[in-house]
């Protein structure tokens, strides 16, 4: 026999449990299913096994979509506040790290555990590990067919994620589900992603793996579908197989195959300017000089790479010589060949239509009583905290239409 359930969610992360736990507060009778044989890894790893859980800054100017305004209205509703409530009540201990991200002081657990009492509150039932083979329309609700049984649903809310770190059961299903139902989907791409140069013109960086300093990156992106610009300024660090740290995770978001991102090494120098003033007294040599300000395997990787000698005198450069070496250091336009992928993505850019769906109630627009929550949909947060904010706000909001219903 089927069960019956009034709303069914699939997928129990960080948006899933959420929204499961407002549905059954709500009075719903709510069952939640996941494939993965442990509950919510993607938390537990989160921040480094401390979960950045929110971020008390969090606003719509700090997620990407092709509609920017589609997140709006969750997360008014549902703030960083309201979630900051939520782990006060459950007395979890935690502290703001830089720029109001804040962390649990021990473990990700914790967050994990607050959700499943927040569930447990609900009455939420769990069907965990159980694999979903499909889900149907049926005259009055919705059919889920699971290697468990048949489960009938008045409501469906996918929350599946995204398709990052698919060794911890990152699946599609979420769009392909969409795309069943006639929804548009973005193109999905990884995001918050170390991204990879090679070619001649990194050999002279190859060896500073370990590397790690405070810049300004950009991209002079702005072309192309959806391009938006980014501009942070953050630490960046040098790898093996290119560039990471979170200057370069925040905009590899941003970032279109084939276009540059602009590094400043020395955000608060002119460096031609400096060089040039200096020319006249300082008696040391280029790379001498420069490792006053850089580290200084850096700073000889940086005079190789652009045809200056590390010991040459800056006495004898000529001035159009050191603006050139100037640009270099403030603005060192490089073109990354790739991304380390899903495998090393923090989130799924792209997703879900936000034009599909509701921005109050996150259900899709032409199939009522289907919605979409969380990294699923076309909205994507920079590192920081922003991507759980948007997870508890979007299952709220499906939540609190649900318990309406
Ligand atoms: C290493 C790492 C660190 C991160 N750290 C942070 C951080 O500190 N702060 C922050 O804000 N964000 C962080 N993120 C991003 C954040 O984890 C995600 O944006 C967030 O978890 C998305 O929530 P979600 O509920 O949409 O998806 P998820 O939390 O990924 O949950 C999706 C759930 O759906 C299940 N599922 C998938 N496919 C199926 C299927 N076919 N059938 C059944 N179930 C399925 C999965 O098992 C999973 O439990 C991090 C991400 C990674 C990878």
């Amino acid at each position: 026999m089927a069960k019956q359930y009034d709303v069914a969610v699939i997928g129990a992360g960080a948006a899933g449990m959420m929204c499961a736990a407002v549905a059954g507060k709500g009075g719903k009778r709510v069952v939640l299913l996941d494939h993965a044989a442990k509950l919510a890894e993607k938390i537990r790893i989160s921040g480094g096994g401390r979960c950045n859980f929110t971020n008390i800054n969090a606003g719509p100017q700090n997620f990407l979509s092709q509609n920017p305004h589609f997140c709006k209205s969750a997360l008014s509703r549902y703030t960083a506040q309201d979630f900051l409530a939520l782990v006060k009540k459950y007395r979890i201990a935690h502290h703001e790290k830089h720029k109001g991200q804040l962390f649990c002081n021990d473990s990700s657990e914790q967050v994990i555990q607050m959700l499943r009492a927040e569930c447990e509150v609900g009455g939420v039932h769990w069907r965990m590990p159980c694999k979903v083979a499909g889900v149907q329309k049926t005259e009055s609700g919705f059919s889920i067919a699971t290697d468990s049984g048949e489960i009938l649903a008045d409501s469906v809310v996918i929350a599946t994620g995204g398709l990052s770190i698919p060794k911890i059961g990152a699946s599609d299903l979420g769009y392909r589900i969409a795309t069943q139902f006639g929804l548009k989907i973005v193109e999905t791409r990884p995001g918050l992603v170390p991204l990879t140069f090679d070619g001649p013109s990194w050999e002279a960086f190859a060896p500073l793996a370990g590397i790690a300093l405070e810049v300004e990156v950009s991209t002079g992106a702005g072309k192309g579908k959806g391009a938006q610009r980014g501009h942070f300024r953050e630490d960046l660090l040098f790898t093996h197989r290119g560039l990471s740290g979170p200057a370069i995770l925040q905009i590899s978001s941003y970032w279109q195959p084939g276009t540059p991102i602009v590094l400043d090494l020395l955000p608060e120098m002119d460096v031609a300017e400096v060089l040039i003033g200096a020319k006249k007294t300082e008696k040391k040599q280029l790379g001498n000089v420069l490792a006053q300000w850089l580290p200084a395997r850096l700073a000889e990787g940086l005079l190789l790479a652009n045809g200056f000698a590390p010991d040459a005198r800056l006495a004898d450069m000529a001035d159009a010589k050191l603006r050139k070496l100037g640009d270099a250091i403030n603005r060192w336009a490089i073109v990354p060949t790739g991304s380390e992928g899903y495998r090393k993505a923090e989130v799924t850019l792209g997703g879900v239509d936000t034009r599909e769906l509701s921005q109050q109630t996150m259900m899709a627009n032409k199939v009522p009583g289907l919605y979409f929550i969380g990294e699923t949909v076309d909205v994507t947060g920079w590192l920081g905290g922003y991507n759980f904010q948007w997870a508890w706000a979007s299952g709220v909001a499906a939540g609190l239409a649900l318990a309406e219903s």
